[in-house]
């Protein structure tokens, strides 16, 4: 079964938006054993959505569209469903009723535009749409099947999971599985992991090992395909397991964790508090701990220390170590992450100093140089990196330093 999915909107096209649905179709479609091997992006166009709609049903089973499901003018992929396949449009009155009382909840009436949103191609299936007004549809046309979803992410995954798992499910026996696994991994470049794991790769066949550098690090993906997902599970825990004989010290997660939510875990169970004196981060690390609901328990709080000023008059650095060693030193830093600790009482300190550029360098400080300090427990560590990239990349991964320093 091949399938393509067909994201719309004109604002993908133009880059206003990140397409996120197509990733996400694609990894559950895969998951469930299906081939997608196209993806199409068209604007709100009748013209090119129908060309595009055509393409589809000539090279692929089954189309997967999002967005367009809406009541304004420029959603039109129904419209042009029912007219490529000569389906009139009907009104389905139990969509309406769920748009009206929806609309009620939300203090508003039912307009002939939202209308627009109940009308669906003759003879198709309708999906109730679970956080939002606009029902989407699946069209079963000459062996060929075309699923209509709305944009929004959250209600295309909703009933993505609810209705379109379920519809595929009984319509298609086992498609058999592939299932993908991500270590996430830290302190090692791409190369060096590489060279470590280089039997397992070399020898790849199911499953396959893809090393993939992101954000401040890199990732291992493990992917396997078999007839259903627990053997393919199976498959990847079998190779994880000789992986992690070679490169454990440097696997810190695995799929979707992140390594706030990571750090939030470990701080709790040790039952230790953290607070941060940020100065070239500027509260990024701060602001990444408190990404995750419930960080209030171990975070006491931080300060951006961002002038000498505030370095001296806040967090007990003095004014003779910045003249003679620096704001961007290790003493600095380390002054940074025990005055925090003491200031607000916190079991760790963190002080980060360092140089995000392009300005700011010194002959023995370059761009990217920066001093990470944590006080705690273990008494009084310190890193040194001279990070390369943009501002922000540097900013970014000074952060991943930092956190990873909270790990240990
Ligand atoms: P609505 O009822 O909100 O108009 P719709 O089904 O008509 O929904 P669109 O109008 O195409 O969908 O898109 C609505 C919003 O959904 C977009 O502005 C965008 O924020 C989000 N969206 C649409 N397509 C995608 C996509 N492929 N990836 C991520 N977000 C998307
Ligand atoms: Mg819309």
């Amino acid at each position: 079964m091949i399938v393509e999915i067909v994201t719309t909107g004109t604002e993908l096209l133009l880059g206003e938006i990140l397409n996120t649905n197509a990733p996400f179709l694609s990894e559950q479609l895969n998951e469930l054993g299906f081939d997608v091997l196209y993806h199409s992006t068209v604007g709100d166009n009748r013209v090119r959505m129908t060309q595009v709609f055509n393409t589809a049903l000539e090279r692929s089973d089954i189309i997967i569209t999002s967005g367009g499901l809406g009541p304004t003018q420029g959603d039109i992929t129904k419209e042009v469903t029912a007219k490529l396949l000569n389906r009139p449009l009907f009104l389905h009155e139990e969509s309406v009723t769920h748009m009206t009382n929806l609309l009620a909840r939300r203090n508003l009436s039912m307009t002939d535009s939202n209308l627009r949103q109940a009308m669906i191609p003759e003879g198709a299936q309708v999906l109730a749409n679970e956080n939002g007004t606009a029902p989407g549809v699946i069209v079963e046309h000459d062996k060929k099947i075309i699923i209509h979803l709305p944009g929004p992410p959250h209600e295309l995954k909703a009933m993505f999971e609810h209705a379109v798992v379920p519809y595929l499910k009984s319509h298609f026996n086992s498609q058999g599985a592939i299932v993908s696994r991500i270590l996430h991994t830290y302190g090692i470049g791409e190369s060096s992991l590489e060279e470590k794991i280089k039997e397992f790769i070399l020898s790849q066949s199911n499953p396959t090992i893809a090393l993939l550098a992101r954000q401040g690090e890199i990732i291992v993906r493990l992917t396997a395909k078999a007839t259903s997902k627990n053997e393919a599970q199976a498959l990847i825990d079998n190779l994880e397991n000789k992986l992690r004989h070679n490169i454990a010290d440097y696997i810190w997660g695995q799929d979707n964790d992140t390594l706030e939510a990571n750090i939030g875990r470990i701080l709790t169970k040790k039952q230790l508090t953290v607070a941060l004196a940020e100065s070239c981060t500027g509260g990024l690390i701060t602001s990444r701990i408190t990404d995750i609901s419930g960080s209030s328990d171990y975070l006491i709080g931080s300060i951006v220390c961002y002038t000498n000023r505030i370095k001296t008059d806040f967090v007990d650095v003095t004014p003779q170590i910045i003249t003679e060693l620096g704001a961007v030193s290790q003493e600095t830093a380390c002054l940074m992450a025990t005055g925090i600790r003491k200031k607000f009482a916190a079991s760790i300190g963190l002080g980060i100093t360092g140089i995000a550029g392009p300005t700011g360098a010194t002959p023995t400080k370059p761009v990217g140089t920066v001093f990470i300090a944590i006080d705690g427990p273990a008494g009084i560590q310190y890193q040194h990196h001279v990070f390369n990239g943009q501002r922000t990349d540097i900013k970014y991964r000074i952060s991943q330093a930092a956190l990873h320093m909270l790990r240990q």
